[in-house]
């Protein structure tokens, strides 16, 4: 008799604290007490809608509902096998890519390339379109040919090379490189030495209290952690400018980018095109301007001319074009300016530098090379 009484209190206890720990409204997901998802109360999710996983801790899962950040539900995890069984869109949610494998803005060969994943890494899959996989990689997020990911942990040693990167065009690379891919693995060494050495002397170049990032100078390992909080907060007042003044929502592609990741990305590019090629359209590691936490790759809602010389005609481009340093923001490698900057023209590219500066940028309308270096030009 003392054992029953002892478990009903047992038993009370723990459903106490399950009601007060789990979410508290339940939604009927399948219009079905059977398959239901505990989920945020001001939140319902119709039968068939889509739903994706993106993230889980020993007892819950983290689900995204309608792409928004904010609709980041919970999920009681035992109930995920019932609902996967009943709602065919729940997609699986990592994969493992079976060759090197390009990253696009879109489902097809013809979008741009963001940027080439090395085999076997692992991507959280989002969604799938037409037998293209959107996926994220290290914050990126786009598009992969589902025929080359797999559900398995993919062995390194035993797939060798990428066949598809080789046969699919890439907007910088004509096709006519013949490099033997001795002179790539020794190009490759040469700038991992180099690369090395620079560690060491690397120091930050401040000028009149300005940080300088270009291809002549670069930044220690660990500069930054990320983001800079001044330049985010003034970020979000942009984004919010925009939205007001012209109804048009901006998107952030990518902000602060490590010495590691950068690196993972130069060096897919040396392994594709060559040292010498690879540093004419990406920074090496320790250059880019990225890694200082101060810069910021903006684009349209629809991401139709991300990373594109196109988003310069789109009313989101011209409005940062002439707006942006209101926030303290510059565009950083202007048109014609290539010869200064080192950089072919990318107007998504903005660099924080405060208010007072931009502004005195934007009206003698130079770059920050010919601000800080004025006897140079
Ligand atoms: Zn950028």
């Amino acid at each position: 008799m003392k054992k029953i009484k002892k478990l009903i209190f047992i038993l009370s206890i723990s459903i106490l604290v399950a009601t007060l720990i789990l979410p508290k409204a339940i939604a009927n997901f399948n219009q079905n007490n059977k398959n239901s998802y505990t989920v945020d109360a001001a939140t319902h999710i119709d039968k068939e809608e889509k739903v994706c996983k993106v993230g889980l801790d020993n007892k819950e899962e983290e689900l995204k509902y309608k792409e928004e950040q904010n609709n980041i539900l919970k999920q009681d995890k035992q109930t995920t096998h019932v609902n996967k069984d009943i709602h065919a869109i729940l997609i699986e949610e990592y994969k493992y890519t079976k060759e090197s494998l390009n990253l696009r803005t879109g489902p097809g060969i013809h979008n741009e390339l963001i940027i080439t994943i090395p085999m076997g890494e692992k991507v959280r899959v989002i969604d799938q379109i037409d037998g293209w996989d959107k996926v994220v990689y290290m914050g990126n997020e786009g598009y992969c040919s589902s025929n080359y990911l797999t559900n398995k942990k993919v062995n390194k040693d035993i797939i060798k090379s990428n066949t598809l990167a080789k046969k699919e065009k890439n907007k910088y690379v004509s096709n006519t490189i013949n490099q033997s891919k001795k002179e790539l693995i020794k190009n490759q060494n040469q700038n991992q030495v180099q690369d090395k050495a620079k560690d060491k002397t690397q120091d930050p170049k401040f000028i009149n209290g300005i940080l300088l990032v270009n291809k002549e100078y670069g930044l220690p390992r660990n500069y930054a952690k990320g983001v800079d909080t001044k330049a985010n907060n003034q970020l979000k007042k942009m984004v919010k400018a925009c939205k007001d003044e012209i109804g048009k929502e901006l998107m952030v592609h990518s902000g602060f980018r490590s010495y590691d990741f950068q690196k993972i990305l130069f060096d897919n590019y040396v392994n594709r095109h060559g040292y010498e090629r690879a540093t004419k359209f990406s920074a090496k590691p320790g250059y880019s301007e990225h890694e200082s936490g101060l810069a910021f790759d903006i684009c349209d809602k629809d991401q139709k001319h991300r990373l594109k010389e196109s988003f310069k005609d789109t009313s989101e481009g011209i409005w940062l074009k002439e707006n942006a340093h209101r926030f303290g923001f510059i565009l950083r490698y202007p048109k014609d300016k290539t010869h200064i900057t080192k950089y072919i023209y990318e107007p998504w590219h903005f660099r924080y530098v405060g208010i007072d500066h931009a502004n005195n940028i934007y009206i003698r309308d130079i770059t920050l090379e010919e601000y800080l270096m004025p006897e140079r030009y």
